[in-house]
This record gives structure tokens, sequence and C-alpha cells, in this order.
């Protein structure tokens, strides 16, 4: 079991009134028990244990510190945004390095396998290759994407690579993006990727993707 991306955590407010992040950060308020630990632990699955990965495809609060949950099991993140969430610079991008656990040392994976259609490079994730990730920068540096191929579609799960599926189609970059330019690319080579195998698009913030998930909907007829 491969998971992407972890959730916020219910102790909320560090975000100083100042901070570029604090107007999206505000509408994120969640209870200590919809936190991703005891929504695992609920379905019967230790997250320490029992998965053979937690994914991050950025470190942005919202998708990363549930990590506290986590301890023991593999972490893998990108070493581009590992590098760029440290320090100032990476609570100045909206992640909170100051509140990651002590034992927090992430794999830090680099792109170095053969790319796919639209990207110049992906690394696998599972022995068979069905599973893998490519880079999908422009939300965040090192920002990453997690493909899923199954034998009738391939889920895409883009984290914040776009917020919604219409945002995509209209090639509009919302929210905060580190480079507007590089995230258009990005969104480009989603499509581009979206044209060659039949793909539901799973953004991390699209209300709608479920809705796709359960009736397998392609973003791309072929
Ligand atoms: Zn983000």
């Amino acid at each position: 079991m491969i998971l992407l991306d972890c959730g916020e955590t219910s102790r909320a407010g560090f975000f100083p009134w100042w901070h570029p992040f604090f107007r999206f950060a505000c509408d994120i308020a969640i209870e200590p028990g919809e936190e991703i630990g005891p929504q695992l632990r609920a379905m019967g699955i230790d997250p320490g244990r029992d998965l053979r990965a937690l994914v991050l495809s950025h470190l942005h609060h919202d998708h990363a510190d549930g990590m506290e949950h986590f301890e023991g099991a593999r972490i893998v993140v990108s070493r581009q945004n590992y590098a760029a969430s440290r320090g100032l610079r990476g609570a100045l991008l909206g992640a909170v390095p100051s509140r990651w656990p002590a034992w927090f040392e992430p794999e830090q994976i680099d792109m170095r396998e053969p790319g796919v259609p639209g990207f110049d490079g992906s690394v696998a994730l599972t022995d068979d290759g069905t599973v893998f990730a490519v880079p999908t920068p422009g939300h965040m540096p090192g920002h990453l994407s997690l493909v899923v191929r199954t034998p009738k579609v391939t889920y895409f799960l883009t984290g914040d690579a776009t917020y919604d599926e219409d945002l995509l189609r209209r090639r509009i970059v919302d929210g905060p993006a580190s480079d507007i330019g590089e995230s258009l690319r990005t969104m480009d080579a989603i499509s581009t990727f979206a044209r060659s195998e039949p793909t539901v698009l799973l953004p991390a913030h699209d209300p709608l993707a479920h809705r796709r998930l359960d009736e397998r909907r392609v973003l791309i007829d072929a």
C-alpha cells in the first residue's frame, strides 16, 4: 500500500497574519479525529508499519504535517522539494520545517528513470513499475505527482500541480505558485500524458475527484 500525502494537523495557527500563506491556510481547520493517523487506524492500518511508502507530493503544511503519525514508515519526497522546504525559505514557501518530527529524514528521490509522454524522467515506486512518480514543479520546486497504471485506466494523482480538472483544461494557475511559467508547463505535460493513455485526473483539492474516481471518467477521450 502506497499513500500519497498525509494531510493537515489539527494544531492550527502557525502562520502569522502577514504570511503569504495565511489566506490559504485559514480555511483548513480539522479536528484531531480527522487527522490521517486515526483515520487509517480506524481502517485497521498501522501508519508506521503497514505502508510500503508514504510519498509526499510536496511539503506544504496541508499535505505533509500529518507526517507525525508515520514514525517508522518509509517516507519519500523529491530531493529538490526537500531542499526547498527547509529553513526560512521553506517556511516562506508554505512548509513548516520547525514542526517536523526530529526523526523525519525522508528518502530523497531523483527522477532518473526513463520518461513517459510529457515528462523527461520518472521513478518507479513498485517493482512492476505500475506506480511511479513524475516531476510536476511550479506550485513548489520539486513538486511530484503519482501515476498508477491499471489494466483499463491510469490514475494521475496530481497533488497541487493543478487544483482541479477545470483549471487544467483552461490552463489557469490558481493558488500559490513558486513559478507560474513552470506550473503551466507542468499542466501541459499532464495533458500530453493524458492524450497518450486513458487517464483519470485526481487533484488533491478537487471536490469532484472522487466522482471521477468512481466513474473512471478520463480527462481526454482517446
Ligand atoms: Zn501545496
